[in-house]
């Protein structure tokens, strides 16, 4: 099922979920149950990471594959396309068709390495945007492409580029994303929603006033864990939120996740009245874990309809997030 059908079929706001491909048999059967168990949210749609280079091809696409056939929601496979052999993407598109997986989120992965033989770029996989095309060419609609974007600008550590990060700039290259044909928007994470609705003001004046943009959320499940992810994904943690964490609290996990739940909860807000509703599918980086993002949708007064009108409402999502 195309992730654009369902996500149009719902008037209500609703969630999106990325899980990663666990490495052991166990770890994927309690994944399994995990996104069983999740399933009573209702997500519009969920998502399965991708090794850069093909690192996890057979994991992902045998995870994504199981989700897609055992679960009523549309999966969206992740797919990078530079330092890969051609054959890797053509036979993870082909699996996909097999498998009924109808969405791909086409990204870049690593900077491309200098592969030609005369010392050039090879330039066929230089960027995401060559990849939309190359689906988009060989299956026409037969898949629905997705593309990433970063409300804060993209961080290039690539020679040719500067690495300060600028949303103007990258603007034009998510322009040419979606005239190859992408037809939605995954954001990077961030915790500053000002940043987030600058970015989607400027898409909408810009580019599109219809694409869907997901933007991205990571539950704050540790303050180490938190500082680290927002650094490596180079967004910033704006000083109100840094101030929510004492240093007497940072080493207690559960104070920090329930303070974490109140941060999401108040970007989710923010964003849905300041954008109208017009944003209106959270994705989640859920770290393959389920508790906060349980307790972000039940607490949160735009989702909390999810759980009131569950119809199994007897399923409990389990509070304890090991796997
Ligand atoms: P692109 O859109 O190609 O952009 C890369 C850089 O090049 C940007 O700075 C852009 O401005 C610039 N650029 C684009 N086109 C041009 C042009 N024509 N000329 C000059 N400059 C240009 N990585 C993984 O390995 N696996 C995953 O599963 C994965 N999932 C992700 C999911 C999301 C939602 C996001 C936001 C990122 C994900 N990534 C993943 C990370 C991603 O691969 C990296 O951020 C990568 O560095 C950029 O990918 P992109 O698709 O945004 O690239």
């Amino acid at each position: 099922m195309s992730l654009i059908e369902t996500y149009s079929l719902k008037d209500e706001p609703s969630i999106s979920l990325e899980f990663f491909p666990p490495k052991t048999a166990s770890g994927k059967a309690n994944l399994l149950e995990r996104i069983g168990r999740m399933n009573v949210l209702d997500p519009t749609f969920v998502t399965v990471t991708w090794g850069a280079g093909g690192t996890t091809a057979e994991k992902t696409i045998d995870l994504a594959g199981i989700v897609a056939q055992s679960f009523d929601i549309p999966v969206c496979m992740h797919l990078t396309c530079t330092n890969m052999e051609i054959d890797i993407i053509d036979n993870a598109l082909e699996q996909c068709r097999e498998l009924g997986i109808k969405n791909i989120l086409a990204l870049r992965g690593d900077p491309s390495i200098i592969s030609n033989e005369d010392g050039s770029p090879d330039d066929k996989f230089r960027y995401a945007v060559d990849l939309v095309k190359y689906i988009k060419d060989k299956y026409k609609d037969e898949f629905c492409v997705g593309v990433a974007a970063y409300p804060e600008g993209h961080y290039s550590t690539e020679d040719d580029s500067s690495n300060e990060q600028d949303p103007i700039r990258d603007m034009q290259f998510l322009k040419e994303k979606i005239d190859a044909g992408a037809e939605f928007v995954i954001t990077q994470l961030f915790y500053d929603a000002d940043k987030f609705l600058d970015f989607e003001k400027m898409f909408r004046e810009t580019i599109s006033t219809t694409i869907p943009i997901f933007p991205g959320l990571m539950p704050i499940n540790s303050y180490l864990l938190f500082n680290r992810a927002a650094k490596l994904s180079h967004a910033s943690i704006p000083q109100h939120i840094m101030d929510k964490f004492p240093p007497e609290i940072q080493a207690d996990d559960n104070m920090v996740k329930s303070i974490g739940v109140n941060i999401l909860i108040e970007i989710i807000e923010k964003i849905y009245k300041r954008t109208n509703g017009r944003v209106k599918c959270f994705h989640f980086y859920t770290l393959n874990l389920e508790k906060s993002i349980a307790e972000i949708v039940s607490e949160s007064p735009t989702l909390a309809h999810i759980i009131d009108e569950s119809e199994d409402s007897d399923v409990e999502i389990s509070s304890n997030d090991a796997i």
